[in-house]
């Protein structure tokens, strides 16, 4: 967009947002933007053909009468509202999901790999030179390279916890890759949880337990991921434990990472979670925004992808608490650049981000209450108008929409949604969930209002 039409309707959306609710203004103006002005023609960019609708019918008048007084000295002739298309954007994305595991696939099977990962489990893309050192994991960064320089003698165990996509996994197997280059004769072994359990079992299963042990209580370096798969599996934590115990009593290194620390492993046997406290525990919390963009930066780099200052403060303001989410994000937006050959544009940023929030909701912290408040606020009705007695059509069609909703997004029970409606009976709530469900495979329209609508609960 030209620098004067962005100015333009940014002075324009300044205005109405004056004048306009927060959630009318935040749903229909949001991703909008004016495609073109020619000499008082005026064409605005809307993200849906159901918004296209919406602003001509219900704002053109003061859009029209705001527009005209910014525009000193032209005459407003005309405005039109046009849409780039989120369906066919839809598309390219699951396009783009498939291009990104196909390389993602051809990535993993280069010559080092097989040969190193079959007998190590360890991924050589995982390194300490690409791993960001921020607030967030620095004292974890600073054991995992001691215990890199000197395993077995520095820390041992080395527990490192954290929640989801916070790179656990990466600096457990940038050591690993460390002791490998450093070191060439020692053994290494990076294994899952799951993975060691599997062995376990096949292994008891199939009169193997030797060839188990040989795998586990022989290599200098044994890492374990994801430590809290083990709760409640006894047997499994019996092998453990020994395996623990001869590693260590053999000076060598155990390194295991865990979602959480070791206290809260609760059902893990005492005698395992004393053995764990042994050694260092350190934690990877989540990012500030300052690390989020240094990894951002960096992975832009390692992809020789070149993104704007902008840009990567928007995508990083938009995406806190997890990198792996991070990391997708730039995956995606290297894709859909490819796939378009189009610079990158803050607009196109803005519906890649959408359509991942929308796939990959997090429904943790919405509740029915705050879906209902949010499609209340759609539709421009009060929460009690909803959930009252009245059965008008201006108010029954709303609610079916929420009812289908909160049935879609958080599979709620129906006994629920029609409690949260003012005590309605399930039947009622079976009813508008099948009933939409069923409009929705022809209509169009209604396809892209739900759509916003989803969009919306999760932006609240
Ligand atoms: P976890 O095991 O904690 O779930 P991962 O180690 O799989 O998380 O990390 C998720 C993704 O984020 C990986 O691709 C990893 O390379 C990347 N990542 C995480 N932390 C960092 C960091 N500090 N610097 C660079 N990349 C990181
Ligand atoms: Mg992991």
């Amino acid at each position: 967009m030209e620098d004067k039409n962005k100015q333009l309707w940014d002075s324009t959306l300044a205005e109405l947002e004056l004048v306009l609710t927060k959630p009318v203004f935040s749903t229909w103006f949001k991703d909008t933007f004016i495609v073109e002005n020619n000499d008082g023609r005026v064409t605005v960019g809307v993200p849906t053909t159901f918004a296209q609708a919406w602003l001509q019918q219900k704002y053109h008048h003061k859009i029209y009468q705001i527009l005209q007084t910014k525009l000193s000295g032209i005459r407003v002739k005309e405005i039109r509202y046009s849409v780039h298309n989120i369906k066919d954007f839809y598309k390219q994305v699951i396009e783009l999901k498939q291009t990104i595991k196909q390389e993602a696939t051809a990535n993993e099977a280069s010559p080092f790999d097989s040969i190193t990962f079959k007998q190590t489990g360890l991924n050589p893309r995982y390194t300490f030179e690409n791993f960001v050192t921020g607030k967030n994991n620095e004292l974890a960064t600073a054991a995992a390279k001691a215990v890199a320089d000197n395993p077995g003698h520095t820390y041992n165990p080395l527990f490192l916890y954290g929640g989801v996509g916070l790179g656990k996994t990466h600096l457990m197997q940038a050591i690993g890759n460390k002791v490998l280059s450093k070191f060439p004769n020692k053994k290494i072994k990076y294994t899952t949880c799951e993975q060691f359990t599997n062995h376990f079992i096949g292994s008891i299963q199939g009169g193997k337990m030797a060839e188990f042990t040989r795998t586990y209580r022989t290599p200098d370096v044994l890492m374990v991921d994801d430590i809290q798969f083990l709760s409640g599996k006894e047997g499994t934590q019996d092998a453990f434990f020994h395996t623990f115990n001869e590693l260590y009593q053999n000076d060598r290194q155990l390194i295991i990472t865990s979602d959480r620390p070791p206290k809260a492993l609760a059902i893990l046997e005492d005698r395992l979670l004393t053995r764990f406290e042994w050694g260092m525990i350190a934690d990877i919390s989540q990012p500030d925004m300052e690390t989020r963009i240094a990894i951002l930066e960096a992975k832009c780099r390692e992809k020789n992808f070149n993104l704007d200052r902008e840009i990567i403060h928007y995508i990083t303001l938009n995406i806190q608490n997890n990198i792996r989410e991070l990391e997708g994000a730039l995956n995606k937006i290297i894709a859909y650049h490819q796939l378009n050959k189009q610079p990158i544009s803050l607009d196109s940023i803005k519906s890649i981000l959408f359509s991942l929030s929308v796939s990959g909701k997090q429904t943790s912290s919405l509740t029915p209450r705050k879906i209902i408040e949010a499609i209340c606020g759609f539709y421009e009705l009060a929460v009690e108008e909803i959930i009252g007695p009245s059965r008008e059509k201006r108010l029954a069609y709303p609610r079916q929409i929420i009812m289908y909703i909160l049935r879609d997004e958080l599979q709620a029970s129906y006994p629920t949604i029609g409690q949260e409606l003012g005590n309605r009976d399930h039947t009622t709530a079976i009813h508008a969930f099948n009933k939409i469900q069923r409009e929705l495979d022809a209509n169009e329209k209604l396809r892209q209002e739900i759509n916003l609508l989803k969009q919306k609960i999760y932006t609240v």
